[in-house]
């Protein structure tokens, strides 16, 4: 009762003060609303917990109800309970909870990722949006081939690569890779592999592996950037792999980790070769698979007077 109670307090606290703010028409609404929260002691957490919709945990948007006792719930978990409160199972009837969705209103919160290095704080109902496609929010384990459900930032996803999936770990932009595989013809059995580059000040994730395009068996190399979208359109890379004459050549954008890999694959976007192309380049007798995929990671630096990205020689 007596945290509730703490909680209570604050909110007042930080109404009032919203709401001189907004009667004295500042341009300096961030900063301020920023220290109402400190001078407040208002840890951002508390007042998320708030919001929380205690059946979902989902943040509660209007209308947000409560029962006679008080107890918020969301309006999607309300259509769900048949009018009985979650927590005291009094009946639900049909109260706004005007206080909250107020306080919510005119909350300016700071990103859920602040912990990660996100400084942006938001208006309560901005804050999904941003988070949705905030560059600080946590990566998925790129490792493909397992359910890995690790996430994290950049740093702390190359020690996870390399301690829980043993990945191999290369330095440079030019790559010389064999791929030897002694039974192809199990291609169901997917065989595929991960190495990750640091180059540039960053990692890439190579991936090879075996599937199905329709009925035909095929082998795929592509390369991820491990980092955003906006990052992974500075580099380019190149794969070539061939024998006897013939050869196949890919160039490319890296995809961010932020596509799953399976995402990339379906879409085709990297060097796809197909079974009997593969073991032709095998040699021998087409009984085992022995690629050697070269590649090439380049940097783009873009020209500031055209606009356009021209290769950094
Ligand atoms: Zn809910
Ligand atoms: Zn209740
Ligand atoms: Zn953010
Ligand atoms: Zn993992």
């Amino acid at each position: 009762m007596g945290e509730i109670e703490m909680e209570m307090e604050n909110i007042e606290c930080v109404t009032e003060d919203e709401e001189i703010q907004r009667h004295s028409h500042t341009h300096h609404q961030y900063t301020l609303k920023q220290h109402t929260l400190i001078s407040c002691g208002i840890a951002p957490t508390n007042v998320h917990e708030l919001l929380e919709c205690p059946v979902c945990t989902n943040f509660m948007y209007p209308p947000i109800h409560q029962c006679h006792n008080g107890h918020t719930i969301c309006s999607t978990c309300k259509t769900r309970v048949h009018n009985r409160c979650p927590t005291c199972r009094q009946e639900l009837g049909d109260i706004r909870c005007l206080a909250l969705e107020k306080v919510a209103e005119s909350m300016d919160l700071h990103c859920r990722y602040y912990a990660l290095g996100c400084p942006d704080i938001f208006p309560y109902y901005n804050k999904p949006k941003h988070e949705a496609v905030c560059n600080f929010r946590p990566y998925n384990c790129p490792y493909a081939g397992s359910e890995c459900l690790v996430t994290g930032d950049i740093p702390c996803l190359v020690t996870h690569l390399k301690d829980d999936h043993k990945v191999d770990m290369h330095t440079g932009c030019t790559f010389n890779h064999r791929y030897v595989k002694s039974n192809p013809r199990e291609v169901e059995n997917a065989t595929w592999m991960l190495t990750v580059f640091h180059c540039f000040g960053h990692y890439f994730c190579l991936h090879f592996e075996a599937f199905m395009l329709g009925m035909a068996p095929v082998y795929m190399a592509f390369l991820r950037y491990m980092g955003d979208e906006s990052d992974a359109r500075n580099y380019t890379y190149g794969l070539e792999v061939g024998a006897n004459g013939r050869k196949l050549i890919w160039e490319g954008t890296p995809r961010s980790i932020r596509d799953s890999h399976r995402k990339v694959r379906d879409s085709h976007d990297g060097l796809i070769i197909q079974r009997n192309m593969a073991l032709f380049f095998s040699g021998g007798d087409r009984k085992e698979l022995k690629l050697r995929v070269t590649g090439r990671i380049c940097k783009e630096q873009q020209n500031a007077d055209v606009g356009v990205c021209i290769p950094n020689l």
